[in-house]
């Protein structure tokens, strides 16, 4: 592996001197194309993001005499030439002087250190530059929250340093270690992924949030009370997601933070109010007793806890402190796709 990564490096060497070498040449004018990463997509069949950055890095290599070298020997990887194409872009003249020593670290630091390494070295070589770069990361700034087509929602974005420490620290929070059970089968990205849900949730049960309309907007499920009855068929629509599994919609009727907009036969059939089915009261009295989830093992505290309806509520069961339950998120999804 070691002797082929040295030839994979080689060969994208000398595939970045050939396409500085077209671009030089103005071959893609030639053919038509307004721009050399045009060209390259169109020939190469590769997605935009990969052709552009191997533009970026035969643009930069004729500046770079010493990472060209040891590039071409097959001395270092694409993926370092890249940072190292990123650094000369930001600025040149401060390259062209310090290339030596950056290229001195560049085979033996992680490629986290490195990154890290760059970074600093960017700032100290111009404050100037420093500064409008991180002015252009937050103009850059955007996030994408996007419904795919089997309904889950796809979350992407950029945002600058600031922006993302902010995010990384609160999903950090979330995810205390002390909140953690041994037992726990869920993935660091699923856990992140939980983290992020929890903080939105709070934030829409937060009573102190601004009103839109007269309104704290919250989940609205549109929902049969036969479909909440446990029989299929009904419609059973998260706004703005679409339809989910109608043992999800009990579960998320079990704990009303939600205002549920009841049908039958697709018309509306009762608006209710955005009540907590179970109030505050009741629910504080649930915490008094149950102190944490019951499922058996688990520690997660009254706050991480949805109150689960022991006889749901749409079969007649009371909402009372004898018929309730804390569960964690993640027991209350298991139970209900269990008991039904
Ligand atoms: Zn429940
Ligand atoms: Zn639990």
């Amino acid at each position: 592996m070691a002797d082929l990564r040295v030839a994979m490096a080689r060969l994208e060497a000398a595939h970045s001197l050939m396409l500085g070498e077209v671009e030089r040449r103005g071959l893609p004018a030639l053919s038509g194309f307004g721009s050399t990463t045009g060209w390259l997509i169109a020939r190469s069949g590769d997605p935009a993001g990969v052709c552009r950055s191997r533009v970026g890095v035969a643009r930069a290599l004729p500046h770079m005499p010493r990472t060209r070298e040891v590039f071409s020997r097959g001395g270092l990887s694409e993926p370092r030439v890249r940072m190292l194409a990123r650094a000369w872009e930001t600025n040149p003249e401060a390259f062209e002087r310090d290339e030596a020593t950056l290229m001195s670290h560049a085979g033996n630091l992680h490629a986290d250190g490195f990154g890290h390494l760059l970074r600093h070295w960017r700032r100290l070589a111009d404050h100037e530059g420093h500064l409008r770069e991180a002015r252009r990361a937050y103009q850059a700034r955007r996030l994408w929250a996007s419904v795919t087509w089997d309904g889950s929602v796809r979350i992407d974005g950029d945002l600058d340093p600031e922006g993302g420490a902010t995010v990384i620290t609160a999903l950090g929070s979330m995810v205390d270690p002390t909140y953690r059970d041994p037992n726990d089968p869920r993935s660091p990205a699923q856990r992140r992924a939980d983290a992020l849900v929890e903080i939105c949730r709070r934030h829409l049960d937060d009573t102190l949030r601004p009103t839109i309309g007269g309104e704290r907007p919250h989940l609205t499920l549109t929902v049969d009370l036969d479909t909440l009855q446990n029989h299929p068929g009904g419609a059973c629509d998260l706004d703005p997601v679409g339809p989910i599994p109608p043992q999800d919609a009990r579960r998320v009727g079990c704990d009303a933070t939600i205002t549920t907009l009841a049908t039958r036969g697709g018309q509306p059939f009762s608006v209710a109010r955005a009540t907590r089915i179970v109030s505050g009261p009741l629910r504080r009295a649930l915490a008094a007793r149950d102190h944490h989830c019951t499922h058996p093992g688990c520690t997660t505290p009254a706050a991480w806890c949805d109150a689960h309806h022991i006889h749901h509520w749409a079969d007649g069961g009371p909402t009372r402190l004898d018929n309730l339950q804390l569960l964690c998120r993640r027991h209350h999804r298991l139970t209900h796709h269990q008991q039904e």
